[in-house]
């Protein structure tokens, strides 16, 4: 199945005026600068038809290019001395600003995993901590007054430092795992108090509330803390909760997926990026609305190669066209 959006409309042009090309710059550019913390790994990834290793990979990697394609980036994690130079001059030259990523001597995290036949069910081969061990992320000066953060995956105790460190930021998006979930409730539900929005996936809604209704869930977690909950339910699409709102989105329908591995870090970076971009004075829902969608768009990208592959290559006209294509699968009244 291949879909080309045969027009695009107004909106499609405000958003590439908005995000433009790669090196755009604007005057109000520290405004809308992203804030992302969270892994930077070399993965080993199996499916049942390939396997590739030491690829680029890590929650921070995927989220910092997700979101640089709508935002500057100010990019927070650890490296070892094995970790190729050649990404630190890529990450610049997707506006990611990496005065807050450390080299330190040592390995850089390693994780390795496998998927079944149906590139839902994964398990973790092994994971090496390596630098990420003794890992505490300080931020720059020149990143304290970010005025949107992305805690992208890492434990809830390192994202709670970085906010720690934050001069008031506007709106704070943070994603977890199951892992976290298990092991360090306590601090998670710490962070939980001081985020706008959560980011997770259905069975780990499922599983921090013990609801099997991910409604029930949405709605236990935001008493939690967070005045908005996004719940991922993979190739199925996403749910976005509100006070009194609620968004349900559909997943874009790709027929080749080689590497789903990074997709929820990239719709967390493509979301959070969105709203870095498009927010002014107050978030509203019909910009959360949009940017459910493109996170989705994004990671539609993402799972198309191993690894960063595919969104190393994507341009500007790919996601206005894809984004297009969305909107016409999801419309359900006849145009006038
Ligand atoms: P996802 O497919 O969105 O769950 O994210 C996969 C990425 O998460 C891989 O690139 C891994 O390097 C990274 N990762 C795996 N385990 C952890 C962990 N415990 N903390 C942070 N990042 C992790």
């Amino acid at each position: 199945m291949s879909f080309r959006a045969k027009s695009r409309n107004p909106d499609e042009v405000v958003f590439k005026l908005a995000a433009g090309s790669l090196d755009f710059a604007r005057d109000d550019e520290q405004y809308m600068s992203l804030l992302v913390v969270g892994s930077i790994a070399l993965d080993t990834v199996k499916t049942p038809v390939e396997e590739h290793a030491d690829l680029l990979g890590g929650s921070a990697s995927y989220a910092a290019l997700g979101a640089s394609f709508f935002t500057p980036v100010n990019l927070v994690g650890v490296v070892g001395d094995d970790f190729p130079e050649s990404e630190f001059e890529f990450w610049k030259s997707h506006r990611i600003d990496t005065t807050g990523v450390q080299r330190v001597n040592g390995k850089t995290f390693r994780w390795s995993g496998e998927y079944a036949w149906d590139l839902n069910t994964r398990e973790t081969r092994s994971v090496a901590l390596n630098v990420f061990e003794t890992f505490s992320p300080e931020l720059p000066a020149n990143y304290r007054a970010t005025p949107f953060v992305l805690l992208a995956n890492i434990a809830p105790k390192l994202q709670s430092h970085v906010l720690d460190q934050m001069e008031r930021p506007r709106f704070i998006v943070a994603d977890t795992m199951d892992l976290w979930i298990e092991t360090t409730r306590a601090d998670l539900d710490a962070l939980l108090r001081r985020v706008d929005l959560l980011i997770l996936n259905d069975s780990e809604a499922r599983e921090m509330t013990k609801e099997t209704s991910l409604i029930r869930a949405g709605r236990k977690i935001r008493e939690c803390g967070p005045r908005y909950v996004a719940i991922k339910k993979g190739e199925h699409g996403a749910l976005l909760f509100g006070e009194d709102e609620f968004f349900s989105a559909g997943a874009y329908p790709l027929e080749d997926i080689h590497d789903p591995t990074g997709a929820g870090d990239t719709f967390a970076g493509g979301f959070a990026g969105y709203l870095a971009a498009h927010v002014r004075e107050n978030v509203t829902f019909d910009v959360m609305r949009k940017a459910v969608i493109y996170g989705s768009v994004l990671a539609s990208f993402c799972v198309e190669a191993f690894s960063l592959e595919r969104l190393r290559k994507l341009t500007q006209d790919e996601i206005a066209d894809r984004y297009q294509m969305f909107k016409m699968m999801s419309q359900f009244e006849v145009l006038a």
